[in-house]
């Protein structure tokens, strides 16, 4: 209900605004709900980091077979920019919130995520990140803490979430370890605590084919490295599996978010390479779930980003020659986040409903709609 009564206030609103601008025709429901949603954040993955992607390579990259392309304004409650707590929390709860909110309003209110919704009506739920577990992205779809600093309360929310699955690295959040330079500040295990309460702990994918219950995989103890740094594919490497191991815990359907979170970290460092790299490690991915989608039939992929990073631009390579144009470069105009508007995505089932402009707390409302809730 309250989804409808929003959507109404929305219509009303651009009824009463008195411009002539026309109103996009809504798109027709789906006839029947997306069973399956794998949701794929490529952090700070902007049109130029893209478009700089396919430009550098012979073949299309995976993000291209997607058939519907939307965009989506990134500013948080109080902020022209967002961060990647703030616009995870806007595509998990549907609210915009304050830079550096993690699952929670503008206000500081608790918000219900929309993988705990999902769990409560009984889907298999995943989370897959190239950085730590417990950073902004994974984090805002399962904790409700005040700033993405609280590391160690985050992962003490994990220890009950309804998360089936989880990939990634921070394992140092978790531990207590003998070696004072790592592991928790306090006196807690919540390694051996979650294994209490029967989550299985594996160290290589495989074991995913026998295991049930509620799986962890740390891939690193603190960051997992860059892929220029010798990390495994294992983002693409999991997406099979994981998907797998979550059919096989509910028949009513899954929702897994997977994160190429360090597209980010290069775009802070002004590093094309570090960037791209980590796309091209990301759109492999895209491939895997694509794959999936495409033979299961009632499977949406979701392609965005929180924000772009680093300001990136894609004017003249070498601007002396006698045909400036004929070489593509690149500038960055920032070490930080922008507020361009980032692309949107859309494969497979339920996928027209990704199209057109909209704020990025719609990805909550849109998701959700397709699936029938
Ligand atoms: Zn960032």
């Amino acid at each position: 209900m309250k989804n409808i009564s929003v959507i109404l206030l929305l219509v009303s609103v651009a009824a009463c605004s008195g411009s002539n601008r026309p109103t996009a025709p809504q798109p027709t429901a789906v006839k029947t709900p997306v069973k399956n949603v794998i949701f794929l954040i490529g952090d700070g993955m902007g049109l130029a980091q893209v478009s700089k992607a396919i430009q550098q390579r012979e073949e299309p990259l995976n993000i291209e077979s997607a058939n519907y392309i939307g965009l989506i304004k990134t500013s948080s409650s109080k902020q022209a920019i967002t961060d990647s707590a703030a616009a995870a929390t806007a595509f998990s709860t549907g609210v915009k919130t304050y830079n550096g909110a993690v699952g929670l309003d503008a206000n500081g209110g608790s918000k219900k995520t929309l993988l705990e919704l999902l769990a409560e009506k009984g889907y298999a739920t995943g989370l897959i990140a190239t950085s730590g577990i417990t950073h902004a992205t994974p984090a805002s779809f399962y904790a409700h803490v005040e700033s993405r600093q609280k590391y160690y309360s985050i992962a003490e929310e994990l220890v009950d979430a309804p998360v089936s699955l989880f990939i990634g690295g921070a394992e140092d959040h978790f531990d207590n370890r003998v070696d004072k330079n790592r592991g928790r500040p306090d006196n807690r295990d919540l390694v051996k605590e979650m294994a209490a309460k029967g989550v299985t702990f594996i160290s290589a994918l495989d074991e995913l084919e026998k295991a049930s219950g509620r799986v962890g995989y740390f891939t690193a103890d603190n960051h997992p490295e860059s892929v220029g740094n010798g990390r495994s594919d294992y983002l693409a490497e999991s997406i099979q599996p994981s998907i797998g191991f979550l059919q096989r815990q509910s028949k009513t359907g899954f929702f897994m978010m997977a994160e190429g979170a360090q597209i980010d970290w290069g775009g802070h460092a002004n590093d094309i390479d570090y960037t791209i790299s980590e796309l091209y490690d990301f759109d492999k991915a895209v491939g895997a779930a694509m794959k999936f989608a495409k033979n299961d039939g009632n499977t949406l992929v979701l392609i965005t980003a929180d924000h772009e990073t680093g300001g990136l631009t894609l004017p003249a390579g070498d601007t002396k020659s006698d045909e400036p144009y004929s070489q593509a470069g690149h500038a960055f105009s920032s070490s930080g986040h922008t507020s361009v508007m980032v692309p949107v995505y859309a494969y497979g089932k339920g996928a027209e409903a990704f199209a057109g402009v909209y704020e990025n707390t719609e990805i909550y409302n849109k998701l959700l709609s397709v699936m029938g809730h």
